[in-house]
């Protein structure tokens, strides 16, 4: 992999940067700010080596059109305030807007390109679909750093096809998290624990097989917890249930048996009415979720005993909240295992936490990203690394072979 110092001397060249801008918004107002301070030190990096830097990044899910909704301008102003300096904004992406912004652009001048997914070709299945964006993309720039971890998993016009039109290099961030989660794929310090949870159940569970044969213990939390039940037997009621995949969590159970993988699952359940703030909610045992309530949290019997499960652990990742945090009756599971692993880091473990909602809990719960190892700014991304998967952004940037 070619990082930035490969590229050479940079001053006065265009350098189109790939990043992972994709905060959580209310309204226009940025709730976690966590994936533009990731962020920052490449860009940071390119404009005092005195390039010209241009950025482009995606916001939400707009679709293939432009959506003032999903505008990037807040977080344009955001990066300005990170980076200390100017950041000019286009009105489009490849446009006449974006076109005019990069001709104005100064030596270590920084410019945030309009949403890339307000193009349809970005995110298009095929190949040809995303050519011309991709060309329209790279018609802006002298080379291109990929950085947006978040997105690596993704062969998308920004992503994969630019980057081979342009010379490139891997950005630091990119670096940075492929560097530690090599270090849990390869040789990961015993005893190796992975906490799960989250509402994506479907995109998770995938994970699981693969990390049967890596991992020592695995934690349940989360929307995950219910299918994980029902495959015991046990009554959800109106808790998140992912019935298809139920034989899947079967096999799964089977398989840690014989490879002696312990899955820990909750003994108590934080059982609401319905999904709100103000819903009557109580803890009662994970076997017996009454029919008409639904499970927002694991229970404090089950914080305190995943702590025992990671008290003597040397390496965890953890991907997806235990409960729904956003409400402040369903984040004591969440907040007690953030705790877990603050205090281990202190006690030398490497702890990862991975997923934009995980990322989000942990500062919204008051804890700083210095308590951890590593926070991750890519769920998916870094949750298919462990899987094993090639991430096409990444193989895209190794062709040294092919050159
Ligand atoms: P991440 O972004 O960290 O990968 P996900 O996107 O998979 O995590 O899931 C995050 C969401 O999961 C949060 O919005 C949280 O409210 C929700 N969640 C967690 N536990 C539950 C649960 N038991 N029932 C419903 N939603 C849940
Ligand atoms: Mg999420």
């Amino acid at each position: 992999m070619k990082t930035i110092a490969d590229l050479g001397d940079l001053r006065g060249k265009r350098v189109l940067v790939r990043s992972d801008l994709n905060v959580p918004l209310d309204g226009t107002t940025i709730t976690d700010d966590g994936r533009i301070r990731a962020s920052a030190p490449t860009i940071k990096m390119l404009s005092q080596m005195g390039a010209r830097v241009i950025v482009c990044a995606h916001l939400g899910r707009p679709k293939g059109a432009p959506d003032a909704k999903y505008s990037l301008a807040p977080v344009a102003q955001r990066l300005a305030v990170v980076l200390e300096t100017p950041v000019a904004f286009a009105e489009d992406t490849v446009g006449e807007s974006a076109r005019a912004a990069v001709e104005s652009l100064p030596d270590g001048g920084v410019l945030l390109l309009e949403n890339l997914r307000f193009n349809a070709g970005e995110t298009a299945k095929t190949d040809a679909d995303r050519a011309e964006f991709a060309g329209e993309l790279a018609s802006l720039a002298d080379v291109f750093v990929s950085d947006g971890f978040g997105v690596v998993h993704r062969e998308q016009a920004s992503v994969y096809d630019v980057a081979k039109l342009l010379p490139h290099a891997t950005g630091g961030l990119v670096e940075a998290e492929v560097n530690v989660l090599r270090r849990l794929t390869t040789d990961a310090e015993r005893p190796y624990a992975v906490v799960l949870g989250g509402a994506k159940v479907s995109d998770k569970l995938g994970v699981i097989g693969n990390l049967l044969g890596s991992a020592d213990r695995l934690l349940i939390g989360g929307g995950m917890v219910f299918t994980f039940l029902a495959a015991q037997g046990h009554e959800v009621g109106k808790s998140l249930l992912e019935a298809d995949q139920i034989d899947t969590v079967k096999g799964y159970l089977e398989r840690a048996e014989k490879e002696g993988v312990e899955i820990v699952l909750p003994v108590d359940i934080v059982a609401a009415d319905s999904f709100s703030a103000e819903a009557d909610h109580q803890v009662v045992a994970a076997t017996s979720i009454p029919s008409e309530s639904m499970g927002l949290d694991i229970g404090p019997a089950s914080s305190t005993l995943f702590d025992q499960k990671l008290s003597d652990c040397r390496t965890v990742f953890w991907n997806g909240p235990m409960g729904a945090f956003e409400m402040a009756p369903f984040a004591e599971g969440t907040r007690a295992l953030a705790q877990t692993l603050a205090d281990i880091t202190s006690k030398g473990a490497l702890t990862v936490v991975g997923g934009g909602d995980s990322a989000a809990a942990v500062r919204q719960l008051g804890f700083d990203d210095s308590q951890f190892g590593h926070i991750s700014t890519g769920g998916g991304a870094s949750l298919e690394y462990l899987e094993g998967r090639s991430l096409p952004g990444l193989t895209v940037l190794d062709d040294e072979g092919d050159d």
